[in-house]
């Protein structure tokens, strides 16, 4: 199994001759990492983010955390509801209001408190209650017995009727002698309250006042009883949190302003045809500190004056979605996997190999030099795969092998239309990694966070039609990027090869593209495509590109580039052309190493001399690209 391991890309099996990614000294494995008391010291790489929210809390400021989904946002606003003082907590009642029955009247008691006053107000009520029901069901059953006895039906039903109509009569006096509703109960919390009210409609967010039926009759439920809490109030003197802020609607997040701004916040029924529309009960607290989260794109959904505040009176956060790839954070790491395990509960622990195979996968997903990934959510996910796996597998430990197996069936839709799509393209030969072909690129794209794509582009050329001028058509999806490169290119062209494109109809076409797919970055593989077109000189179809092209003809860094290599592996293409500056991003399995060779470039020349197909054509184009590129160097000399 040593072998296999080793096989698969593990760094750090034992019993090979490969250095771990830390030194574990006496750490067997996650089993021995010291897991933090708090929550806030759980949360890992956001030092600054940290400091932030102690300082929040200790001054009860709002917050506002922007960052990527899974990095801890909602983990650091939970951190900072355990950092506020508990002891401030209090019981929220709601009493009838024998002068208004519409404006029910709040009490404010220490936490623990509502529910003694509770008890002792409704003890005799409910044994008067229960022996009411007893006395009413032994009476319908005798009736029942006795009706069917004389073949009385009609009287019977009428009996029957009869006493449902006591028991709702009798039901009335008990509802007026009952005493307060407890709104919020804070008995036994050992921190302060965290409310997480993302998603929540304005009801469930400020309070509501039930709808009743026979409120108009007097029948019904008193006012006071119908009265429920908002989230707003059961995060008094806690945390209130929302994620993507921005999608709630105007109004609500008015009254959300509004109750920040006095702290209290009357509840009343949020539909206006309810009879709750008519109760409206008196100020009830809400003293609570916002922590609002979402993307960076969630300002533009956010109340100006909501933001404004938050930016007066707290604090606003750009969270990192990777940190540097240090010991320290390689440690961190080890005591995320160790949390993982202890909140999941199911799963059994992480043997070192297995550690060092997740610090590896967190690198690689960081899709940075010296970085590991801090979109943990997504990683955790892999922990709990892999321990799954070897839960299934009857292990007691879980292993580097079982985090390799897992990290193949825990694949993301992304990666899984990824997968479909190179076996899809196969059958049906979209692109066919042999030969040469003129005018056919093998692009490379990204769908999702991390899933590369081939994505094969083909251009035509024929001279114009127009007298005029020749026309650039580009379709599919990415058409208009596709003409915005083409135009881009057509100067470099010109440079480059002498020949003026704005004779030719250009067509561009990408054969095939998912939603999802970004498209910026094939620009290189647009314009070796509409060259190889124009020039007619095949493309080697066992190399793949990617790389966006400046103005200038220097290719430029692209996003990605692992994720790309690795499909271009998978696919059977045996080279691939990148961006020298993507070099030290390029972190691919240790499989596909033998699989495929990486050619770092700089210049557009340098593409074509590695993707067209040799030839005299190819040789006097490249002896003159190469001619031309000294000469605009010698011109300037500072490109
Ligand atoms: P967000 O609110 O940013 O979407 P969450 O706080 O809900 O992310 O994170 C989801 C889960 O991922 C957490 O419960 C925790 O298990 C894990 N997690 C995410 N970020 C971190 C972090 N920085 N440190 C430790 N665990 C994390």
């Amino acid at each position: 199994s040593n072998k296999n391991t080793q096989d698969e890309g593990s760094l750090g099996d034992v019993e090979g001759n490969i250095k771990p990614m830390i030194d574990y000294g006496k750490i067997k494995g996650s089993q021995d990492v010291e897991i933090p008391q708090l929550l806030i010291d759980q949360v890992i790489g956001h030092e600054d983010a940290i400091e932030t929210i102690k300082k929040a809390a200790k001054q009860r400021r709002n917050v506002l955390l922007i960052g990527e989904p899974g990095v801890g946002k909602s983990m650091l606003a939970k951190g900072m509801a355990e950092m506020l003082p508990p002891e401030v907590l209090q019981d929220i009642l709601v009493y009838p209001n024998p002068e208004d029955t519409n404006n029910p009247i709040i009490r404010l008691v220490p936490s623990g408190e509502g529910k003694k006053i509770l008890k002792s107000s409704k003890s005799t009520v409910s044994n008067y209650d229960e022996w009411k029901t007893i006395i009413i069901l032994f009476l319908m059953v005798g009736a029942v017995l006795v009706g069917f006895y004389f073949k009385r039906f009609w009287e019977t039903a009428i009996i029957i009727l009869l006493l449902f109509l006591v028991a709702a009569l009798t039901k009335l006096p008990r509802n007026a002698s009952v005493g307060p509703k407890l709104l919020v109960n804070n008995a036994d919390k050992r921190f302060a309250p965290f409310i997480d009210a993302t998603g929540a409609h304005a009801g469930a967010l400020l309070g509501d006042v039930r709808h009743d039926p026979y409120q108009s009759g007097g029948l019904g439920t008193p006012a006071h009883e119908r009265v429920e809490p908002g989230m707003i109030h059961k995060s008094n003197k806690g945390v209130l949190y929302i994620d993507e802020i921005g999608t709630m609607n105007m109004k609500t997040q008015q009254e959300l302003l509004s109750a920040m701004q006095e702290k209290h916040y009357s509840i009343t029924g949020q539909s206006e045809t309810s009879s709750g529309a008519m109760v409206r009960s008196q100020p009830v607290p809400c003293d609570f500190v916002l922590v609002a989260s979402g993307n960076i794109q969630v300002l533009e959904g956010m109340h100006i004056a909501m933001r404004s505040r938050i930016r007066g009176y707290g604090y606003e956060v750009f969270m990192k979605d990777y940190m540097e790839d240090t010991k320290e954070n390689r440690e961190k790491l080890v005591q995320f996997v160790a949390q993982e395990v202890k909140n999941d509960g199911r799963i059994p622990h992480f043997s070192s190999s297995a550690l060092d195979e997740i610090i590896m996968e967190a690198k690689r997903r960081s899709g940075k030099k010296d970085a590991l990934t801090l979109r943990l959510r997504e990683l955790g996910g892999l922990i709990r795969a892999a321990g799954d796996f070897a839960k299934e597998q009857g292990a007691d430990l879980v292993t580097a092998e079982h985090v390799v197996e897992s990290k193949k069936f825990s694949r993301t839709l992304e990666q899984q239309i990824a997968d479909r799509s190179i076996i899809q393209r196969k059958e049906y030969s979209v692109y066919n990694p042999k030969g040469g072909k003129i005018g056919i690129v093998n692009g490379l794209a990204v769908i999702g966070d991390r899933s590369g794509l081939i994505s094969p582009i083909a251009a035509e050329a024929a001279p114009a039609q127009s007298t005029h001028e020749g026309k650039i058509i580009a379709t599919g999806k990415l058409g208009e990027i596709a003409r915005e490169s083409v135009q881009n290119v057509s100067a470099l062209i010109k440079k480059h090869t002498g020949t003026d494109i704005s004779h030719y109809d250009i067509h561009v076409q990408f054969l095939q593209t998912y939603d999802g797919v970004e498209g910026d970055s094939a620009s290189v593989s647009i314009a070796a495509a509409v060259i190889s077109a124009i020039e007619e000189i095949p493309i080697d179809q066992t190399v793949a590109l990617t790389g966006s092209l400046s103005v200038r003809g220097d290719v430029m860094p692209i996003g990605g580039a692992t994720a790309k290599i690795e499909a271009a592996a998978e696919a059977g293409i045996k080279k691939v052309i990148i961006p020298r500056s993507n070099l030290k991003d390029v972190m691919i399995e240790k499989k596909y190493e033998e699989q495929i060779e990486i050619i770092p470039v700089d210049s557009l020349s340098e593409v074509l001399d590695n993707i067209l197909v040799g030839g005299s054509r190819k040789n006097n184009l490249v002896k003159k690209m190469k001619a031309i590129g000294t000469a605009v160097a010698e011109k300037v000399p500072n490109t």
